[in-house]
């Protein structure tokens, strides 16, 4: 990296961002954002008006890993236009690279940042140093970090913790991420206050596992329950929605919460189980069995009215005998999950799962699968069009001439269904209103307007 003796922010200008993987990456990709803006710099929505081009990566699974590869070659070109152009690597790819291959094999890459380096990149691409530090990630944003919105200003990802300790055998996340590190209540609320007056409607509360929110903290007494009651008690027009809890870390206290009909806590629970036979859940580490996990159901679906479940699946973990498999199918065939997901194993280097006997070969992993996407399509097919004839509350996400599109509350944005409202009347983004479902198929409904307009 050049020097430039200006004191004033010398490197890049012009910012063009790209974040990779999932939504909790995409709020340290929306803090990069805010913190470059305050820093005086500019984001440009094409590379060819920018001279700093910041990727902020992935590297969970070998695709996401493929991913951020081809983005930093995609950079690279652009670099080859003009030398003097700026190419940083920041995030999750820069912590797993730990024995420095990437460094390595991309010489050209101004700079590296990891996930301590998320508020701090300004001042990084200031004092142009060649390469962030490299503690174990400990940093957490808070109320007061500068963030700027990268979703459609209507919903918005708050992010109440990050790391994780729960160690399944199979992730890299804890190496990746670090401990779990709690916000304090007051922080949360204050940024969801922030999100509510600014016209959000939407808060999507994420972590690796927000059913551990406040564990790491213990002697401050703060759990998710205390949180939710507390973003709850905020005045506003706004639905909140949780997203990836731990079916170990259920309380009675929790379900009890989500029970209640009178919050703003909507009825969905994202609970990935990833498997159901007890020895495989013991080898990855998952800190719950098959009778537990089944009498939690039936807890949820007793007590929960209209509750949406998703869940996601791995298949062919190492050692998944045909028959463990076939315990699986037969599980999901009871369960009749609303929204569920399905990964094949892949062995992610430094984890215990990848050193484990009886690596199933990919192929089988995939077809496993495939087998169990194909009937979860059918399963959720059935019961979207149960759904044929009921109203819903509907969130519209966009309007496209005259057909608004946008989710039911059974419905996470990117990941779950849409619906379809073709003929839509004095209808905006970002409005509530009443639909009633007209037709559906596994992954969409198609409605009709009741109301142009009605709160939740
Ligand atoms: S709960 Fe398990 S799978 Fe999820 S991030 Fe933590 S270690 Fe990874």
């Amino acid at each position: 990296m050049k020097k430039n003796s200006s004191s004033s922010p010398s490197i890049g200008q012009a910012v063009y961002l790209v974040s990779l993987g999932c939504s909790k990456n995409l709020v340290d990709t929306e803090v990069i954002a805010g913190v470059l803006l305050t820093s005086g710099r500019t984001l440009a929505f094409d590379p060819d008006e920018a001279d700093l081009y910041i990727i902020n990566t992935c590297a969970f699974i070998p695709a996401a890993r493929s991913e951020a590869q081809s983005a930093i070659e995609e950079a690279l070109e652009w670099k080859s236009e003009k030398p003097e152009r700026i190419v940083v690597v920041a995030g999750c790819l820069t912590e797993w690279d730990k024995s420095g291959d990437y460094r390595k094999k991309y010489p050209e890459i101004d700079l590296w940042t990891g996930v301590n380096d998320v508020d701090t990149i300004a001042a990084l691409l200031d004092k142009q140093s060649a390469l962030a530090n490299s503690e174990k990630p400990i940093w957490l944003y808070d109320h007061t970090t500068p963030r700027l919105l990268l979703t459609v200003p209507h919903m918005a990802y708050l992010k109440i913790a990050d790391g994780c300790d729960n160690c399944c055998s199979y992730c890299a996340i804890p190496g990746i991420r670090g401990a779990l590190r709690s916000r304090n209540i007051a922080s949360v609320v204050a940024e969801a206050k922030n999100l509510v007056s600014a016209g959000v409607k939407e808060l999507l509360i994420i972590a690796q596992d927000i059913t551990a929110f406040g564990t790491d903290r213990i002697a401050d007494g703060e759990n998710i329950v205390d949180l939710l009651k507390e973003l709850d008690a905020i005045p506003g027009d706004f639905v909140i929605r949780l997203l990836y809890t731990h079916p170990a870390h259920y309380s009675d206290e929790f379900i009890d919460f989500m029970a209640r009909t009178d919050t703003k806590v909507l009825p969905y629970l994202d609970i990935p189980l990833q498997h159901i036979n007890d020895r495989i859940l013991s080898a990855m580490g998952r800190k719950v069995t098959k009778s537990q996990t089944v009498e939690l159901l039936k807890k949820l679906r007793k007590k929960i009215k209209d509750l949406t479940i998703r869940t996601t699946f791995i298949t062919g973990f190492p050692g998944e005998t045909e028959e463990e498999f076939e315990e699986l199918v037969e599980f999901m065939k009871t369960q009749n999950f609303e929204r569920c997901g399905v990964f094949p194993y892949s062995p992610e280097p430094g984890t215990p799962a990848a050193k484990m006997p009886n690596q199933i070969p990919e192929q089988i992993a995939e077809n496993r699968a495939k087998k169990l996407m194909t009937l979860q399509k059918k399963i959720m097919k059935k019961a979207n069009r149960d759904w044929i004839g009921r109203e819903v509350c509907m969130l519209i996400d966009e309007v496209d001439g005259k057909v608004a599109i946008g989710r039911s509350m059974m419905d996470a944005p990117e990941i779950d269904n849409r619906i379809f409202l073709p003929n839509a009347k004095k209808i905006k983004v970002g409005n509530f209103c009443r639909v009633r479902i007209t037709d559906a198929d596994s992954y969409e409904y198609i409605a009709e307007q009741v109301t142009a307009l009605k709160s939740t």
